[in-house]
């Protein structure tokens, strides 16, 4: 589903632009809405599904085209460590680049040069604060937190902020907000405390529920950090460094299938192509000759990633970091059913590092980055947040309105 088909402001259509993403991630899909309209929601989603921007992005538009006060705080986001605190505020800070809309992180740990800075904000008012359970006790403590006009509260992390034994400060802090307020909890496992706590705050939510899958543990992940045109040599080195038997290359466009066929056809490869453009019996054909070892490598779009269940195949590579996490997972279980072992390796150039490092967020861990071969000369380093910045500053933990960047300036300027 397209961003624009939500409805939401342009200003925020803006900053998702700036931030490369293309189409809503299917947490987004099922979570937006609903809190577009007002509902209460209840959603079981881990990290690296897009949730942080499926709460943030509603919460935006509602703050731009709804009245709201802007000396009091108007969104809370308790969060159980500072790290996500920190996460959550770059986030924001990026999502409304083109919008006024303030925002502060409140958590412990920072000089009392912090506590001043969020003491400040806390009193005077911000947008949207960010914060970790204990320190907003800190500071509601001292009476100056206004919380009177509050509209929105977000718990995320929410099961992780029971183990840590948060239950009371929760329920602290949620005693000083107004009764009539909409309440997003987020959670990535829903043990029976959670629901408890769930039935406590939350009035008639919706409930989303998002499982993702995990691959199988037998299969051996690595990635190339590679340059794009490195790409091409280097997979023509992986398919003759060991005797692989059966080999799908996933492409995520019909053009780089084609064209990945042809130069691996004029390298004397054994392959064949499979996408959308060629008629069934085609299809049917180069599959069976698959399925029999007939023919031992397949270049292939996503078509293949799903459903076809083809045994023992021992390599899958991915020539370009897929779409989302889902589509990784899929492309990789093509390798290493029914108990056997397999191998996955994905190749990720420099623009893609920072969807690599999503996929990486939904696993749970970082994927082995594989050495290339010293034939390929330099190549570049892992730093995914660098380049999804593209060195864009921002200040999570000082609270801003910001007026409209320099391009906006310029613009309104003709
Ligand atoms: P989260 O699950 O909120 O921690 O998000 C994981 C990563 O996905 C973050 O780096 C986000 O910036 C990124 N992300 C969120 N939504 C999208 C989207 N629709 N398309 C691409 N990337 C996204």
């Amino acid at each position: 589903m397209q961003f624009s088909e939500f409805g939401l402001d342009e200003r925020i259509l803006e900053g998702i632009d700036a931030m490369g993403y293309e189409t809503a991630t299917p947490v987004q899909e099922q979570v937006m809405i609903p809190i577009l309209e007002g509902k209460d929601i209840i959603a079981s989603a881990q990290t690296g599904t897009g949730k942080t921007a499926a709460f943030l992005l509603p919460l935006l538009h509602k703050l731009i085209t709804e009245s709201h006060d802007e000396h009091h705080i108007n969104a809370m986001i308790i969060v159980p460590t500072r790290e996500l605190a920190v996460q959550i505020a770059e986030n924001l800070e990026a999502l409304s680049y083109f919008t006024s809309v303030s925002s502060i992180a409140v958590y412990g740990g920072g000089d009392g040069s912090s506590f001043v800075t969020e003491k400040k904000a806390l009193s005077s008012g911000a947008d949207i604060v960010i914060c970790t359970p204990g320190r907003m006790i800190a500071h509601m403590n001292m009476g100056y937190v206004k919380t009177q006009e509050l509209k929105y509260l977000v718990l995320d992390e929410a099961d992780r902020m029971l183990d840590m034994g948060f239950h009371d400060d929760l329920m602290r802090i949620i005693s000083k907000l107004p009764a009539k307020r909409q309440n997003l909890l987020f959670s990535a496992t829903m043990p029976a405390k959670m629901r408890e706590l769930a039935r406590k705050i939350l009035h008639n939510p919706a409930e989303i529920n998002i499982a993702v899958s995990k691959p199988p543990e037998q299969i051996v992940q690595e990635a190339f950090i590679v340059y794009e045109p490195q790409k091409m040599p280097l997979i023509k080195n992986l398919l003759s460094s060991r005797d692989f038997q059966s080999v799908i290359i996933f492409c995520s466009s019909k053009q780089s299938v084609k064209q990945l066929a042809q130069s691996l056809k004029r390298a004397n490869f054994s392959i064949e192509e499979i996408h959308s453009d060629l008629d069934q019996q085609k299809r049917e054909q180069v599959l069976l000759d698959f399925r029999n070892k007939r023919l031992k490598i397949l270049v292939a779009t996503d078509v293949l990633s799903r459903g076809i269940d083809i045994e023992d195949i021992d390599l899958v590579i991915n020539f370009d970091v897929p779409h989302d996490g889902e589509d990784y997972i899929h492309r990789i279980g093509r390798t290493a059913r029914a108990a056997s072992t397999g191998t996955a390796y994905t190749l990720v150039s420099e623009p893609e590092q920072y969807k690599f490092a999503r996929i990486e967020q939904l696993l749970g861990h970082p994927v082995t980055k594989a050495p290339v071969p010293q034939q390929f000369g330099e190549t570049p380093a892992y730093n995914p947040k660098a380049r999804r910045d593209g060195g864009r500053q921002k200040r999570p933990g000082h609270p801003q309105r910001k007026g409209p960047p320099p391009r906006h300036r310029r613009q309104r300027e003709n």
